[in-house]
């Protein structure tokens, strides 16, 4: 189970908020004392990089090698690695990927999929089709004729080999209900990424993270020599880039109740080894001390339940395209400012902040694509902005609206869990399941040296700007 790009300082921010918005904390943190689980940190560096991008550090778990960021279980030289989820379907377990991101993303391709770049989501969303069982999230666009560039349609494709088709949160209850749970799914909730928890209506949204994650176990569970089985908390990593502390903070509780199902599954099949944790930090939001002997902190941080819309929604409310105006998009110059009053009003209606006139005009100015007194680049665009302006008032701020390299937090427990213990590295878990699997299989590695001839021809194939959050 992976938070995708949560960092450590999450965690107990989620806590405090998870006691505030559900009277209890989370079962995460309540593992971290439990005796029958194993923790310890990891180093998630990739190979052409301290900071590791998703798909890199997926690959490092699904292949046991470290690779380019950008790059999905291949090797600079363009060797092909095996992915974890081959090595499984071996020795006769069946698949299952879930994530609240498109299907085809960074961290479910890392474990099943072979790909030069990971932009190629059309490609990846070839090579699951026999090779996973269960898909569960986002990212018909991949799989539509409509929208893919060679019209093929890969929903009858999967259809023709034994897939049940799954698009709506009904869908996934009629599947769970099903008497025959054997058959292969293929659920896609959203054209794109599942919509943050934060800005759904609760009377018509996608399933949860926690209800795919449930659909994917039923499912599974009845595989006679097992299963791999990931489950990505994806939009953490979203809301981080776009420094929205209330988005993030909502997607964090959905992963913990994702972490609910899988117990309650796991107490009941003691065989199953559960693996909890995140690829990377992201941004690093942290609660500072605010007013006098920080006795406004509390108090300011309680504001982050007031949020009623994650950033990404209030965007084109003030009149930007999305994808133009949140971090790590370049600054757009020449929009149009909104008015004064209209950023006034969005922020108290979305955010429940009353902002005061240098906030405001700080947004405006980024919505025009104006250079801002921060001296932070990062922190330039919109949401970098939007961030500091809501820190202001909740005592919430980040470092910049990247990844980053901290070593991430993981919580292990059932068999092979006293393996996983004090401070990994990422390459460690490939061979550490493949083991558990009774495989001795081992992907070729680069040695980092020789990896840096590559580099300048790696980087000349990446030039666009990804837009992380899409
Ligand atoms: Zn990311």
């Amino acid at each position: 189970m992976v938070a995708d790009g949560m960092s450590p300082g999450v965690l107990p921010l989620a806590e405090q908020f998870s006691e505030r918005v559900r009277s209890k904390g989370l079962l995460w943190q309540a593992l971290l004392n439990d005796p029958k689980t194993t923790r310890g940190w990891m180093d998630m560096a990739s190979l052409d990089s301290l900071v590791t991008d998703s798909s890199s550090a997926s690959s490092s778990w699904g292949s046991g090698s470290r690779i380019f960021n950008g790059w999905v279980n291949m090797l600079p030289d363009g060797t092909k690695l095996t992915p974890i989820a081959s090595v499984a379907r071996d020795k006769g377990k069946r698949i299952g990927l879930v994530t609240t991101a498109t299907v085809t993303h960074a961290t479910p391709a890392g474990f099943a999929a072979v790909q030069r770049n990971r932009d190629d989501e059309h490609l990846i969303a070839e090579q699951y089709r026999g090779a996973v069982d269960v898909i569960l999230g986002g990212g018909r666009k991949f799989f539509d004729p409509a929208s893919r560039a060679d019209k093929r349609d890969l929903i009858d494709d999967y259809r023709q080999q034994g897939y049940q088709i799954l698009s709506s949160l009904s869908d996934l209850a009629e599947a769970n209900s099903a008497k025959t749970k054997q058959a292969r799914l293929l659920g896609l909730f959203s054209d794109g990424h599942m919509p943050y928890v934060i800005d759904e209506a609760p009377d018509h949204r996608a399933p949860s993270l926690a209800e795919m994650a449930r659909a994917a176990v039923e499912n599974l569970r009845n595989s006679p020599r097992g299963f791999l089985l990931q489950i990505e908390g994806a939009r953490v990593d979203h809301a981080a880039h776009a420094n929205d502390a209330a988005a993030l903070l909502r997607e964090q509780l959905e992963f913990d109740d994702a972490i609910e199902t899988v117990l309650q599954f796991a107490v009941k099949s003691p065989e199953t080894l559960v693996v909890i944790t995140s690829d990377h930090g992201n941004s690093n939001p942290g609660l500072v001390g605010m007013g006098h002997e920080y006795t406004e902190s509390t108090r300011s941080f309680e504001r982050v339940l007031l949020a009623k819309s994650s950033f990404y929604a209030i965007s084109p409310l003030l009149g930007g395209k999305t994808e133009y105006t949140m971090a790590t998009a370049p600054r757009e110059k020449g929009r149009p400012k909104p008015t004064a009053d209209q950023v006034r009003a969005i922020m108290l209606r979305h955010l429940g902040l009353a902002v005061d006139s240098d906030e405001v005009e700080a947004i405006r100015n980024a919505m025009a694509g104006l250079k801002q007194v921060s001296v932070n680049h990062q922190l330039d665009a919109l949401s970098g902005v939007l961030g500091q302006v809501a820190g202001n008032h909740t005592g919430i701020f980040w470092t910049g609206s990247t990844h980053t390299s901290d070593y991430t937090l993981f919580t292990a427990l059932g068999p092979g869990s006293e393996k996983f213990r004090g401070l990994m590295r990422n390459t460690d878990v490939f061979p550490l399941l493949s083991g558990l699997m009774d495989s001795n299989f081992l992907n070729p590695r680069m040695d980092p040296v020789k990896a840096k001839a590559y580099m300048k021809e790696s980087l000349a194939g990446r030039v666009r700007i990804r837009p992380d959050w899409a």
